[in-house]
């Protein structure tokens, strides 16, 4: 599969309840929610800023997963 940021090779590594865990070389290990998934269908992430605030929740809270969710997304 691909990666939803940036679209190079990416790993799906599990389905959660809300949504799936990825892993990209380039973006690291996110969670994207079912709910982002389906707007993704209609309107694109902001990919440079979405992947900056990955980094930023992994600086802030290392133990939990970066997440894209309805919270956190950043549509361009
Ligand atoms: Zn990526």
């Amino acid at each position: 599969m691909n990666c939803y940021l940036c679209e190079s090779d990416a790993e799906q590594r599990e389905t959660t309840q809300s949504g799936q865990v990825i892993a990209c070389r380039d973006c690291g290990e996110y969670l994207i929610s079912d709910v982002v998934l389906r707007q993704l269908e209609s309107r694109p992430l902001d990919f440079s800023k979405m992947r900056d605030d990955l980094h930023r929740q992994r600086q802030y809270n290392a133990t939990s997963m970066a997440q894209i969710n309805s919270e956190t997304a950043i549509w361009a």
